[in-house]
């Protein structure tokens, strides 16, 4: 078996064998690009060693020194003669890149000897700058001896030489590397001369570094396999600290930051390896270079103009000059900001070096999400301290003030300042509080609690199940270990990482809005499913028909019936001891919706919207403490004692699982055929001043066939009886329902007989079908995902092996009774890219999710359809 390539052996494609680095190593050395000679070994060799250690002395041993053999003859240089010396530097590279984990040597191969005939060959500073350089990387990599404690000593001697390293004597350039030396005999080992005992320690250390705690934990992170194993290149070396004709440097082809079709990038004269990033010495811009060195100028400029036209993506290429000579020694498809992914996509396809397609499968959804909302600014955020972490319920990035409660938001929002509402949780009436903060944070609660779905709907950022935060609301204080803040204190919430810190951090906003129109309106030609949204108030529906929504998955009209007016005269319903009392409500809350109703449908025009009927139990509506039932009893003209006495009956032990959609619809006919009433009012006024409406009515919670038999047939009479008193001929409208107990996915087959449509609401059938509330699954999830019990937050992504297979059963089951049924998908997990994947899988007609979604939603949806 093959343990070790030569770069002129290999291809790109190879990464997962000869890593990342090695594989692109090989692919220029092929294109003809300047690159060092040198070989890769694989990273199979890698996990062979960390399996069985032996196996290097026995099998690897002999191949590495074949190859060196090689590289001496086709370098023309000897690895361990004293006349044309050959140095190697010893890379790692993994299968994916892994910053700043596994580290590099350079000049390796020199020793007391050599390194005099090297500066007999070519200069003493030189040499023994190569030298003390070997001695720092490889006491560092190899046997953990940190780089400062070499550099303190280095700084030690040219305090006591009074002068820089560059101008050492033969015998000041002695003591340092003596001083080096005896730093490896106090950590009880020594230097080896040997250069190939040199070479066989570094590659071993490069192997072990795989399982370096700080690498295992960044494959955790990313989620990358721990089989893979790095690779080790071990490459002839160029020397760019050889003079001011020759230095390295590292350029992106175009701006990381903005896209912009331009070099970017710095070098350094007289320099090695880190020498750009180490900041020792201030880099100039790439672009002075071309007064310096305008050969080595422009073939960078060609080379750097080839392997983009190759790899079709921009390239973040590092590269070194010898005495005026340009070698290549990495490149690798160069990371970028959101904005600058864009525009470099988009500036490709017209370059005509990839095809639109190409452009939608190359931008991930998150990119897009960061598009649409502000991000901290990468370099500022490391300055600042991680308070705590929670869920990512809502994504964007805000600094503000502490508040407790929506009164003191709005109070402080009034003079102009700007407040994160930080709570246990959120309920209705905190909206007001929440519209005006930049920001959400609750102790408690999980991906799909008030809180998260509010923010997402408001596009506002969110982090929910901050559990290391004790709130206490009544103290207005805020607990975290050892620290303690209140009210006015400053907080900045990344609601993307779900990340906490404290202070202040500047934010990015970008705003690209035509670039991510044109990248959205190619996705869409390829999107097999469609994508509407989840939507309700004026401002919302008017964001997701901005953001491109195909039409509403998902109306709620709870907010109908809250706010003072409204929720007097649903209470007066609720507490009604005549019939007289009934009509007046209803009358009264008929108004209110029917405004509200046309307003909607104004704004949604043709598109169909998805209008669900009241769904929460009665016992919401309700007022909780003493003071408030004595003013509700006054308002309504009652005795206190009563409306308690009422209260006590509509208490429920569990009201998520109790008294509430389609079941208060039954019980409660006259509230679902007052909404009927208002919808179909209002539609039909708007169809008479010349709209086109088109109504999809959802009755929540069904679980029984007779349940929605019954619903549909009152509804059914009320809408004829609404059309008769209008006298007008009955529009297209549809009447469906909501899949969101395990019960109706198992009957699907029969609710379709009497439903027109379906549509999944995977939160609750999350909750009903795993039985964790959707409120509580914050306490836990993070400690199930640290043990890999669960991986995902099923509320987040979908849980394809349970949940999913009832969505996939019942949607089989619907389709045998109505073959052409439209389904769609109303939950949280309607927006979330792994999850649309499987519902275009199984034949889902359309994604439903919070309008700031959309965006995302739409690329995903034409990612998952290609
Ligand atoms: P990293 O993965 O941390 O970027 P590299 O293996 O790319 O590590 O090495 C870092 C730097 O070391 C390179 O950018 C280059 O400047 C220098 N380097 C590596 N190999 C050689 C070589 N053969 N000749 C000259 N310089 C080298
Ligand atoms: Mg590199
Ligand atoms: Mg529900």
């Amino acid at each position: 078996e093959k343990l070790i390539y030569f770069f002129k052996e290999g291809r790109s494609e190879d990464k997962e064998l000869l890593g990342g680095k090695g594989a692109n190593l090989a692919e220029m050395t092929r294109l003809g690009l300047p690159v060092p000679p040198g070989f890769t070994v694989t990273t199979e060799s890698c996990m062979k060693y960390l399996e069985e250690p032996s196996f290097f002395e026995r099998s690897l041993r002999k191949d590495i020194l074949k190859a060196i053999k090689n590289l001496e003859v086709e370098t023309k240089k000897s690895f361990t003669g004293d006349e044309k010396i050959l140095l190697v530097s010893v890379r790692s590279g993994a299968a994916f890149s892994m910053p700043g984990m596994m580290d590099t040597i350079l000049n390796l191969g020199l020793n007391d000897l050599r390194v005099q005939s090297l500066a007999r060959l070519t200069s003493m500073d030189f040499a023994f700058d190569c030298y003390r350089r070997l001695l720092q990387m490889f006491g560092d990599v190899v046997y953990g001896i940190h780089k400062d404690k070499f550099n303190v000593r280095l700084q030690k001697m040219e305090k006591q030489f009074s002068k820089t390293m560059a101008d050492f004597q033969e015998n000041e350039h002695l003591q340092l590397i003596e001083s080096f030396k005896a730093l490896f005999i106090e950590n009880d080992t020594f230097f080896p001369q040997d250069p190939i005992d040199q070479l066989f320690e570094a590659t071993k250390a490069v192997f072990k570094s795989w399982n370096n705690h700080r690498a295992k934990v960044y494959r955790d992170m990313h989620e990358i396999p721990h089989h893979l194993g790095t690779a080790v290149n071990i490459q002839s070396m160029v020397f760019g600290n050889s003079g001011n004709d020759s230095g390295t440097g590292v350029v992106f082809t175009r701006n990381p930051a903005t896209g912009e079709n331009k070099l970017f990038g710095e070098f350094l004269l007289n320099a090695q390896g880190e020498d750009v990033v180490a900041g020792i010495r201030t880099p100039e811009s790439i672009e002075a270079l071309q007064q310096i060195l305008p050969e080595a100028y422009a073939d960078f400029k060609r080379y750097a103009n080839i392997l983009e036209q190759h790899y079709k993506d921009m390239q973040d290429i590092e590269f070194t000059i010898e005495n005026g000579e340009l070698f290549i020694l990495q490149t690798r498809n160069g990371k970028r900001t959101a904005k600058a992914t864009l525009k470099i996509a988009l500036d490709l396809v017209n370059e005509g070096l990839i095809t639109k397609k190409e452009a939608v499968l190359r931008i991930s959804p998150e990119t897009i999400d960061q598009l649409i909302h502000p991000i901290f600014d990468v370099k500022a955020i490391q300055n600042v301290e991680l308070l705590a972490e929670g869920l990512p319920a809502s994504p964007g990035a805000a600094t503000g003030e502490i508040v407790f409660t929506s009164e003191k938001a709005k109070e402080y929002r009034a003079l102009g300042k700007k407040v994160i509402l930080v709570r246990q949780e959120t309920s209705p009436e905190d909206i007001e509080g929440m519209i005006v903060s930049e920001a959400i944070v609750t102790s408690r609660g999980g991906m799909t609690s008030h809180a998260a779905v509010v923010a997402r709907g408001m596009g506002t950022c969110c982090i929910t199940g901050c559990e290391a935060l004790t709130v206490n609301e009544e103290l207005k204080t805020i607990t975290c270990r050892e620290r303690i803040l209140t009210e006015g204190d400053l907080l900045s919430v990344d609601g993307s990482a779900g990340r906490l810190y404290l202070g202040e951090v500047p934010t990015v906003v970008v705003e690209n809005d035509q670039n991510l129109q044109l990248l959205l309106s190619w996705a869409d030609d390829y999107a097999e499913l469609q994508v509407r949204a989840n939507a309700e108030t004026v401002q919302d529906l008017k964001k997701a028909i901005e953001f491109g929504a195909t039409g509403i998955g998902l109306a709620r009209t709870e907010h109908m019936f809250f706010g003072e007016e409204r929720v007097l005269e649903m209470r007066r319903l609720i507490l009604a001891e005549n019939k007289q009392e009934i009509k007046l409500a209803l009358e009264k809350l008929l108004t209110f919706q029917q405004e509200d109703f046309y307003q909607m449908f104004q704004v949604v025009k043709d598109k169909p919207m998805v209008i669900r009927l009241l769904d929460p139990p009665m016992h919401e509506f309700l007022p909780h403490d003493f003071k408030e039932i004595k003013q509700l009893a006054a308002k309504l003209d009652k005795y206190p004692s009563m409306v308690e006495e009422q209260m006590k009956r509509l208490q429920e032990t569990n009201p998520m699982l109790g008294h509430r959609g389609c079941r208060l619809g039954i019980t409660e006919p006259q509230i679902y055929q007052m909404q009927v009433e208002a919808i179909f009012n209002s539609a039909i006024q708007l169809t008479k001043e010349g709209n086109t409406v088109f109504p999809e009515i959802m009755i929540p919670l069904v679980a029984e066939k007779e349940e929605l038999a019954y619903v549909k047939g009152f509804l059914m009479d009320t809408i004829e009886n609404i059309f008769k008193k209008h006298q007008m001929e009955p529009f297209p409208y549809e009447i469906g329902t909501m899949i969101e107990l395990p019960r109706a996915c198992i009957i699907a087959d029969q609710l379709a007989q009497d439903a027109d449509f379906f549509s999944f609401g995977t939160n609750d059938l999350t909750q009903m079908t795993y039985g964790f509330s959707r409120d509580d699954i914050g306490k836990f999830i993070n400690s199930y995902k640290e043990r890999s019990i669960m991986t995902q937050d099923p509320f987040q992504t979908l849980d394809q092996n349970g949940v999913g297979e009832l969505i996939k059963f019942a949607v089989t089951k619907a389709r045998q009774t109505k073959e052409n049924m439209m389904i769609g998908i109303c939950g949280e997990v309607g927006g979330d890219p792994k999850s649309i994947a499987f519902f275009r899988k199984i034949g889902i007609d359309y994604v439903s999710c919070s309008p700031y979604r959309i965006p995302a939603a739409r690329l995903a949806v034409a990612q998952a359809s290609i």
